[in-house]
């Protein structure tokens, strides 16, 4: 496995790749790597001859009271965790190496993302969009992969590809658990014990919800409802959102139908923690699609 910080070396190696014909799957992340990156790699692997994986914690996309300087970092461990899965090459540059003194240039989007996480994370999807058109210029990928567990992230990127014509797939993968049924996240370090168990509430929740449509119910103000009354059954809940949206324009709706997207955003103590599920897909996915 190589591992590069600069942009010019990453893209000797494509180059180089490039004119072998083969092809490349990109997945970025934030390192602290759990086995919901690793599936993205995975899936990469599957589908494309070389898979390229970038660490960069960006700095663009957290507010100023946000967690940018202790968000968990690792690069030894995550570089022992994506050799073993087989990754080609890890892109881990340091933020001078992306973001020029003078930068100021930047991928800005309206609508999708505008509501869920983009109202009480306003500067995110800019941050996340300016960032993948970057990591997208240097790596030149044939598919990207993103997790389903960000369903707005991958609702916006999708729209951003299609917008400004990326020559590109992008692959949506299965959000990957704990058994307790929390999505995986490198933010969950953030949590003590009693927190931890707190934040079942979230996927409990969210399964009553998906007990409620397989029910028959489709009114959304309802199931908003359930939901917001099963996360404050625990007192360690603090709601940001639980919102029905439809699953391309992220606008919500009134009556539920597949492909929709039941989003919630809670904290627990002072982390944020997000989880969703779709419409018609199991909680707990076996098949990428
Ligand atoms: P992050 O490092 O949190 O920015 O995540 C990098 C990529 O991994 C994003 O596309 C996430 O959606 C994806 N990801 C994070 N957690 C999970 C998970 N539990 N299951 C599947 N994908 C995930």
């Amino acid at each position: 496995m190589i591992i590069v910080k600069t942009i010019e070396q990453t893209r000797e190696v494509v180059r180089g790749w490039k004119a072998e014909g083969k092809t490349v799957g990109l997945c970025p992340t934030m390192g602290y790597l759990h086995e919901g990156h690793l599936s993205l790699m995975t899936a990469s692997k599957k589908d494309n001859d070389k898979t390229v994986a970038t660490v960069f914690v960006n700095p663009m996309q957290f507010g100023p009271t946000e967690d940018l300087a202790k968000y968990p970092r690792d690069l030894e461990r995550d570089c022992r965790m994506m050799e073993a899965e087989g990754v080609d090459m890890v892109f881990a540059p340091e933020a001078e190496e992306m973001y020029a003194d003078d930068f100021c240039t930047f991928v800005d989007m309206t609508g999708v993302s505008e509501g869920l996480c983009g109202r009480s994370r306003p500067v995110m999807f800019r941050g996340v969009c300016t960032v993948l058109t970057k990591l997208i210029n240097i790596v030149c990928p044939d598919r990207m992969y993103l997790g389903k567990k960000d369903a707005q992230q991958l609702a916006v990127v999708r729209r951003m590809v299609r917008d400004l014509d990326f020559d590109l797939e992008v692959v949506g993968c299965p959000t990957v658990r704990e058994e307790d049924g929390l999505a995986k996240s490198s933010r969950n370090t953030y949590m003590n014990p009693e927190q931890r168990q707190a934040s079942r509430v979230l996927s409990r929740s969210l399964r009553a919800a998906q007990d409620a449509i397989a029910g028959g119910q489709t009114d959304s103000g309802q199931l908003t409802r359930l939901i917001t009354k099963k996360l404050k059954e625990e007192p360690m809940s603090d709601i940001d959102y639980v919102e029905i949206v439809d699953g391309l324009s992220m606008q919500p709706v009134e009556k539920v139908r597949d492909g929709d997207l039941v989003a919630i955003a809670v904290r627990i103590g002072t982390t944020r923690l997000i989880d969703n599920f779709i419409v018609g897909d199991p909680l707990i996915e076996t098949q990428q699609s």
